[in-house]
């Protein structure tokens, strides 16, 4: 199985090739093709199974059609610390490297006249820790009615560094109609109880 055959677009393809990565792995090759369609994932994978390109790579491809207006970003990518939120802008730059993406962080730490001009700009890629992101929303910055892609990373981490009131918060105000993928290593009750209210009829991958 190769890359192309997952259906992802040429430009992702060939950024991957690039990448020098030949063979999908096991949650890339489950995920991918559901997430081109746009239904809800609930990954249960641990760091190191290539997760991130399964988000990532049909992201980009989706992201083909269409463009972003100021304040509204179109996705956004939910991560516990700052060090992810660095990582998987990494991932973005690499893999959108034949695309023309604003991709943006939303971090603790970095100056806010900084993000906000980038904003303010459009943003097609926002990558957020839950705090700052509340905090940019709840003063007038930033508008979550234009996300079409919502993906939760890493919800275990969350939970256990009491991230889960926010996420819950964060849920209720991006669109219903939007796509949902949901990452964790492990599935504690309070974890499934998040996925039962905020995914629809998602495909379940457990690596
Ligand atoms: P992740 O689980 O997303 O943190 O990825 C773990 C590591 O695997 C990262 O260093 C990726 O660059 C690498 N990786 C992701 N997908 C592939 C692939 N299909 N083949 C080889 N390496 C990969």
């Amino acid at each position: 199985m190769s890359f192309q055959d997952l259906g992802l677009s040429d430009k992702v393809v060939q950024a991957v090739e690039t990448s020098g990565y030949t063979t999908p792995t096991p949650i890339q090759a489950e995920a991918i093709p559901h997430a081109l369609k746009g239904r809800d994932i609930l990954g249960i994978a641990q760091t190191g199974t290539g997760k991130t390109a399964a988000f990532t790579l049909p992201m980009l491809s989706r992201l083909e059609q269409g463009r972003a207006r100021a304040r509204m970003p179109r996705t956004l990518i939910l991560e516990p610390t700052r060090e992810l939120a660095a990582q998987v802008e990494e991932a973005f730059i690499k893999y959108g490297a034949n695309h023309k993406l604003n991709v943006a962080l939303l971090i603790g730490g970095v100056a806010f006249g900084e993000q906000e001009t980038k904003i303010m700009r459009g943003v097609d890629v926002l990558i957020a820790t839950p705090g700052r992101l509340l905090d940019f929303f709840e003063r007038g910055k930033l508008l979550l009615t234009g996300i079409e892609i919502l993906v939760i990373d890493e919800a275990d981490r969350m939970l256990d560094m009491g991230f889960i009131p926010d996420i819950e918060k964060i849920c209720k105000l991006v669109p219903f109609t939007r796509q949902t993928l949901f990452f964790s290593a492990t599935m504690p009750p309070e974890i499934t109880r998040i996925t039962e209210q905020f995914l629809q009829n998602p495909i379940r991958i457990e690596i």
